[in-house]
């Protein structure tokens, strides 16, 4: 796509999410929009982050690497999205800011002792898989969130800050609320239970925007209709 091309659906995305910030009572910039750049190009990334788009979500740690390193002069957020093995949390924890796919209680230990003490704590949002898709993902249950929270919260070197989910596809406005109303209850519930902040909801993609803003959501993750489709490879 031309860098015009480009700028434009960013900007019309950007717009999208304030009226509907607007129109659905949200506060005023409290939804943040993290770009995702999975299989798009490093040249694509450099012309939203000259643009001012400061994060980018990666779904692959390897196609992360590579980007950062490419566009290390440029000042960028990169937010980890995707399934992570343990084996890859070094890097992760050596190039994210923020982690939004913690599932597991094994990774804890491994992202907070690669997390460098030159960088900000990583911040973490825990995964749930609310509609309860044998493909996906995350947590079901709210004994097994409750635990990694906790978990997490024995490292410095990380900040818990709030839940992620993917729901289910719909098209149903209806469906889509309820999934993302069930995730911003177990952020309330979790939230009372620990004594503390987490202020972060990351969900709404392309297809359920609207209801991921009417229910609270904190950062959506929009990919398609930033950069149209992806390249077939998944
Ligand atoms: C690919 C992906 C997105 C972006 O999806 P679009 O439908 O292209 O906006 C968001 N979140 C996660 C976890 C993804 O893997």
């Amino acid at each position: 796509m031309q860098a015009e091309a480009l700028l434009q659906r960013w900007q019309h995305v950007k717009q999208h999410i304030q009226r509907l910030t607007e129109k659905h009572q949200r506060t005023p910039n409290s939804v943040s929009l993290l770009a995702v750049s999975k299989f798009h190009s490093s040249d694509a990334i450099a012309t939203l982050a000259n643009a001012g788009q400061d994060c980018f979500g990666e779904n692959y740690v390897q196609e992360m690497l590579q980007k950062a390193s490419i566009l290390s002069e440029l000042n960028i957020d990169w937010h980890f999205i995707g399934p992570l093995q343990s084996n890859k949390c070094k890097e992760v924890a050596q190039t994210a800011s923020m982690m939004h796919s913690l599932d597991r209680i094994k990774l804890i230990p491994l992202l907070a002792e690669h997390r460098p003490a030159t960088m900000p704590p990583l911040q973490v949002c825990l995964q749930m898989n609310i509609d309860d898709e044998h493909s996906k993902a995350g947590v079901k249950r709210y004994d097994e969130l409750h635990a990694l929270a906790k978990a997490v919260l024995t490292h410095p070197q990380l900040q818990l800050c709030g839940l992620m989910t993917i729901p289910a596809p719909s098209h149903s406005f209806e469906q889509q609320s309820t999934t993302f109303a069930k995730l911003r209850q177990y952020r309330d519930q979790l939230q009372q239970d620990l004594g503390l902040p987490l202020p972060t909801l990351s969900m709404g993609m392309t297809a359920d925007l609207e209801a991921a803003i009417a229910e609270g959501a904190t950062i959506v993750r929009i990919g398609t209709d930033i950069f149209g489709p992806r390249p077939i490879k998944e």
